[in-house]
């Protein structure tokens, strides 16, 4: 290649370097707005709850507070608790007794959720937290524990500044429509099928 078919190529790259960046940056002037978002993240794909437990560690790290509320207690202890736990800004509660295929007994785990779900509606009215998690909310919902219109009074009346991230397979229509950000995270390979455990750090 010649100096100036170089110099050409080099040119148009500039070009349109500066051209989307203007793009770009007339995008970022006109987003001029603060609000507390509600995250939905959702989908047969890793990556949910570590996504929601990511934003905490955003939060923690302004020195904000957050509140994750697992709704889903029968699954095994996951590493991020136990380093949350050393901030005081953290409220960690495990609600319920542990759903479906690992306590068989319906009438306790529609208790246990309502139980947790009664916490959680205090973190959505307290205007100190700034992030609230509803990890594997969604499954209340689709087991019936919990209707979406016992539910969305809340979120919807919570502080304006506070966030909250719900997460979990099959999300109701009735939270993707509510939310102003949704990530449906697609199973496109889990080592799990590999026949490969859960792995610390990882998956838990
Ligand atoms: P993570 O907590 O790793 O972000 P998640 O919240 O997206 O995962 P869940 O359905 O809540 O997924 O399940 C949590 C556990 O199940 C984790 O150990 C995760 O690795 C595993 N898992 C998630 N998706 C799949 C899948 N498609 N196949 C098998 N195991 C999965
Ligand atoms: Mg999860």
């Amino acid at each position: 290649m010649s100096g100036s078919d170089k110099d050409a190529i080099n040119a148009r790259h500039r070009e349109r370097t500066r051209k989307h960046k203007a793009a770009v940056d007339k995008r970022i002037a006109a987003a001029t707005q603060d609000k507390g978002l509600l995250l939905v993240i959702t989908g047969n794909g890793k990556g949910k709850s570590s996504s929601a437990f990511g934003m905490v560690a955003r939060t923690l790290g302004y020195g904000h507070k957050a509140a994750v509320f697992q709704f889903i207690k029968g699954k095994e202890e996951v590493g991020e608790r136990a380093f949350f736990a050393r901030d005081s800004n953290m409220r960690w509660e495990r609600c319920g007794e542990g759903f479906t295929w690992e306590t068989q007994d319906r009438d306790r785990d529609i208790a246990a959720a309502r139980a947790g779900w009664k916490k959680a509606k205090e973190a959505l009215a307290d205007r100190s937290i700034h992030l609230v998690v509803l990890d594997e909310l969604t499954y209340l919902v689709t087991y019936r524990y919990l209707s979406v219109e016992e539910i969305m009074p809340a979120i919807h009346a919570r502080p304006p500044m506070q966030h909250v991230v719900i997460t979990g397979r099959a999300a109701h229509d009735t939270f993707i429509e509510a939310a102003d950000t949704v990530s449906a995270i697609r199973d496109v390979k889990h080592a799990f099928r590999a026949g490969i455990r859960a792995q610390p750090g990882i998956d838990l």
